[in-house]
């Protein structure tokens, strides 16, 4: 047989898949499986964004489309980042991708040649490590246990940045730890950003508009507009908008990097379809009630499965403030049993829970912290309660 080219062997199918595999495996087995192992935000959009696609494909053109995205749908995301209160920008700024997985890989193979160094904190979300793989690009990993509240210090984005790395990624509201970064922590880290030049800062902000409470969503240009020729913003509708599988993704970013991102476009998708694009504005554009009630609610579920996790003795998470994951330090059950099964890390704890309880959640080893595992609480109240339930239930059993 012929050979596959080396990059591929770098490449690793997603740990979060093959939990959510086995959960369905076991499912379909008739196993009654809670599941909080896929980060999906399960809602849908509202009416007019299927009206929106139902009218596009009446007069839909049939042709290619734009590299870069349509003009409707740049104008509709240059008005939701305005929104956000990221300003000055223009048409000639932003690129469209097939989700922001697809938009950080142009952006990888855009920004970092074979060897240069991408830095960023850990726990991070697994696809960074991937991604960075398959291009060739060196990983420097930035650790953020649970004593710092999972978040990066400036003194320790000093240290990384003094490396003279091509790419600091960072990301905000996190996935998977619901950290979200207050104005302060993100100014501090923008003092750190502004005296080292050669560094490229790209923020994966696609749960932006899930933020809890009065910390507010704050981005490094926000602070230093003047950022704004080295930051590239990423954002989605997967998450905030509740349309995974409609693969829409965004760059706000200096008008080079967007207009490589576009060449790199025209060679693999060349553009989003058009049914996809009209929904796209309609989502941007339209009511914005379904996505603002939707993090009310989350806001209500962090509260649910963080006062249940906190009272289970010997665990500690700190309190989301975002997005709808939690991520708590389970290692007090390290070298314990449940039942005639011993648990030694994360992932047997997370392969004894769901075996034991019909509960999946994620090893927190897949986003490089071993010590804790993650609970995407996306699910309607109920499962969650019966999910957090026999999660205490299983630690009440350990010995
Ligand atoms: N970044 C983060 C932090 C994510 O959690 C995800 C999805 N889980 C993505 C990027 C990719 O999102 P999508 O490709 O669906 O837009």
């Amino acid at each position: 047989m012929p050979q596959l080219a080396q990059r591929i062997g770098r490449a690793k199918p997603s740990a979060i898949m093959v939990i959510a595999e086995k959960a369905k495996k076991l499912k379909a087995e008739g196993r009654d499986i809670v599941n909080f192992s896929i980060g999906v935000p399960n809602f849908l959009p509202g009416a007019h964004v299927y009206d929106a696609a139902r009218k596009a494909l009446d007069t839909d053109s049939g042709q290619y489309g734009s590299n870069r995205g349509a003009d409707a749908v740049l104008d509709a995301f240059l008005g939701h980042i305005q929104a956000l209160g990221l300003t000055g920008y223009t048409r000639a700024n932003i690129c469209t991708g097939v989700g922001a997985k697809h938009i950080l890989y142009n952006l990888a193979e855009a920004l970092l040649d074979e060897g240069d160094e991408i830095t960023f904190p850990t726990p991070y979300w697994t696809s960074y490590v991937d991604i960075a793989e398959i291009v060739g690009a060196k990983i420097n990993l930035l650790p953020c246990p649970p004593e710092q509240n999972y978040k990066l210090t400036p003194a320790q984005l000093d240290e990384a940045l003094a490396r003279k790395p091509r790419v600091f990624l960072f990301n905000n509201p996190s996935n998977p730890t619901g950290m979200v970064y207050t104005k302060e922590e993100i100014a501090a880290l923008a003092d750190v950003i502004a005296n080292y030049p050669d560094t490229w800062v790209i923020t994966d902000d696609i749960y932006n508009t899930m933020v809890f409470g009065d910390v507010g969503y704050h981005n490094f240009v926000h602070i230093r507009p003047e950022l704004k020729d080295r930051v590239i913003f990423v954002d989605s509708l997967s998450k905030t908008y509740g349309m995974p599988g409609w693969r829409v993704g965004f760059i706000a970013a200096p008008e080079a990097v967007a207009r490589a991102v576009t060449t790199m476009n025209s060679n693999h998708i060349t553009n989003l379809p058009e049914v996809v694009s009209a929904a796209a504005v309609a989502a941007l554009s339209g009511p914005q009630d379904i996505p603002r009630q939707k993090a009310r609610e989350f806001a209500v579920k962090r509260d649910r499965v963080h006062a249940a996790l906190v009272a289970i003795d010997g665990v500690y998470c700190p309190r989301p403030q975002g997005a709808f994951y939690a991520f708590p330090d389970i290692s007090v059950a390290f070298g314990k049993s449940h039942g005639s099964t011993r648990i030694d890390n994360d992932v047997e704890f997370c392969a004894a829970l769901l075996e034991a309880k019909g509960v999946a959640c994620v090893p927190g080893s897949a986003f490089g912290e071993p010590r804790a595992l993650r609970i995407s609480y996306s699910c309607p109240d109920d499962r969650l309660d019966q999910g957090m339930t026999r999660i205490a239930e299983f630690f009440a059993e350990l010995h």
